[in-house]
């Protein structure tokens, strides 16, 4: 296990060293650092993250770059997991501190309390810790998915094979496979989740590399196929092929085939037909998007287990506001809770309701255009925007100019040499200083807080 957990940690090490190089310093400072390899096999990386808000952070704006990081460094394919570390036994503590790490070094154990906590947080299966059947709210627009899911997971290959479930984004369908995942695997049966891109990638490595027969035992030997996404499944005709043989030889054996996709398999297009009617030959099931009750439960369900209490009417305010999809939800609670501590003010009707104004919603960020950002910082402080754009620098210029940085960083996810080209041809590097000094002040300054809402609750309404 000590071997597992330090090999973990030393690859998720380079890979931090090479993400450090890569990315501006706020950005590594305030979500990577406090990160630590936890596990990983031949197919995935498992990374510990101090909280829920931060994974959403990695999972999102992330993700392309950790993963090649983590394929250049382990020079193999393998997916990234990122987990949340509040362990309910450990008092929220991060894995990634050294303390509880180095209990695993060699030497002395003397508090085996820790030391357990340490085995439990390694033989933790690879799925997704918070995507449980428990933790999956049900209503009248996923009762159908979950109840099959259920069935399935109680005894793979009987019940409905293949199940194949679809909906929009964000409505729980990678939740419930890993759901499945947890079950299955804690019997003791192996269970293999995939991606139709990784599913792609490693076919198309194994036909490269001469290596298909190794392939085909690997897929072969499972008992439960969990694929997600098959749409992406590459338009290659070989790669259908080799889903279909895949998929032919585990459901003739008797082996349970999981598929997720966000449409019904006859809108499919791309699939050949016969792929088609096999996946119609199990149980087809869709989720809906959830309904204003629903969406309360959901919220409700979640703010526990974020251990924050929260009134009714809070929940209900967000979860009239917004509506598009669970993940959507589960944002905004993670957004309002964040900001609210961040400024260190109660969960009040009020202060939701100024927030949501404030942040928004994901679908109103992609509305907004750099320049309005430009435009309000100005008008804060002000100034024209020329001023902003300009060469002159007195310091509250220059700080009004940093606050535009941070701004266009974090809310638009702008790179650092676009921010740099809107605002006068500075270089990245300045960028990069600039929005970082405020990310670094904003929680210690009052009056630089009040300042960025502000000029948030302008821009967001
Ligand atoms: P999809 O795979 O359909 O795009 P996900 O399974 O990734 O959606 O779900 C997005 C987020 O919403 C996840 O964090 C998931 O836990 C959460 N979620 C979705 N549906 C539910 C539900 N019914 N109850 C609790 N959480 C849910
Ligand atoms: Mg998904």
């Amino acid at each position: 296990m000590t071997t597992l957990r330090s090999s973990s940690r030393d690859l998720w090490r380079a890979v931090l060293g090479e993400l450090e190089l890569q990315l501006p310093r706020p950005t590594f400072e305030t979500w990577l650092k406090n990160t630590e390899g936890v596990s990983h096999d031949e197919r995935q990386f498992v990374v510990a993250v101090p909280t829920a808000f931060a994974v959403e952070w990695l999972e999102r704006r992330m993700y392309q770059a950790i993963h090649k990081a983590v394929e250049k460094v382990a020079q193999r394919p393998l997916d990234v997991q990122f987990r949340v570390d509040i362990d309910p036994s450990d008092d929220g503590e991060p894995a990634a501190s050294p303390e509880l790490s180095s209990v695993l070094e060699p030497g002395p154990a003397t508090d085996t309390d820790l030391a357990q906590r340490q085995r439990q947080r390694l033989t933790r299966p690879l799925f997704n810790s918070r995507y449980t059947f428990d933790n999956f709210v049900v209503g009248e627009c996923n009762q159908l998915a979950y109840s099959a899911a259920q069935a399935v997971a109680e005894a793979p290959g009987e019940a409905y094979n293949p199940l194949f479930l679809y909906s929009g984004v964000g409505l729980g369908k990678t939740h419930l496979l890993h759901a499945i995942g947890h079950i299955c695997a804690s019997r003791g049966q192996s269970v293999l989740y995939v991606t139709s891109e990784q599913f792609t990638n490693h076919f198309i490595s194994a036909i490269r590399n001469r290596t298909t027969e190794d392939f085909r035992s690997h897929y072969r030997g499972v008992q439960v196929l969990l694929m997600d996404d098959v749409q992406f499944l590459s338009g290659k005709e070989q790669t259908h092929e080799g889903f279909f043989h895949t998929f032919n030889d585990l459901h003739t054996s008797g082996r349970q085939v999981v598929i997720t996709s966000d449409r019904p398999p006859s809108a499919l297009t791309l699939l050949q037909d016969r792929m088609r009617s096999r996946f119609e030959w199990g149980l087809i099931a869709d989720i809906e998007p959830p309904g204003l009750e629903t969406r309360m439960a959901i919220l409700a369900s979640k703010a526990a287990l974020l251990k924050i209490s929260i009134g009714d009417d809070i929940i209900e305010l967000i979860a009239k506001r917004v509506q598009k999809n669970v993940r959507e939800l589960e944002g905004s609670l993670n957004r309002i809770v964040a900001y609210l501590q961040l400024m260190n003010v109660d969960i009040t009707y009020e202060s939701t309701s100024r927030i949501l104004d404030a942040v928004g919603s994901d679908s109103d960020r992609h509305n907004i255009e750099p320049e309005s950002i430009i435009e309000k910082v100005a008008s804060h402080y002000k100034f024209d925007t020329d001023v902003l754009t300009g060469r002159r620098r007195t310091k509250k210029i220059a700080l009004a100019r940093q606050v535009a940085m941070y701004l266009l960083i974090y809310e638009l996810e702008m790179s650092p040499t676009q921010v740099g080209r809107m605002l006068g041809g500075r270089d990245h590097a300045t960028v990069i200083h600039g929005a970082g000094k405020i990310n670094g002040e904003i929680s210690e300054d009052r009056q630089l807080r009040q300042d960025v809402l502000a000029i948030k609750e302008a821009i967001f309404s």
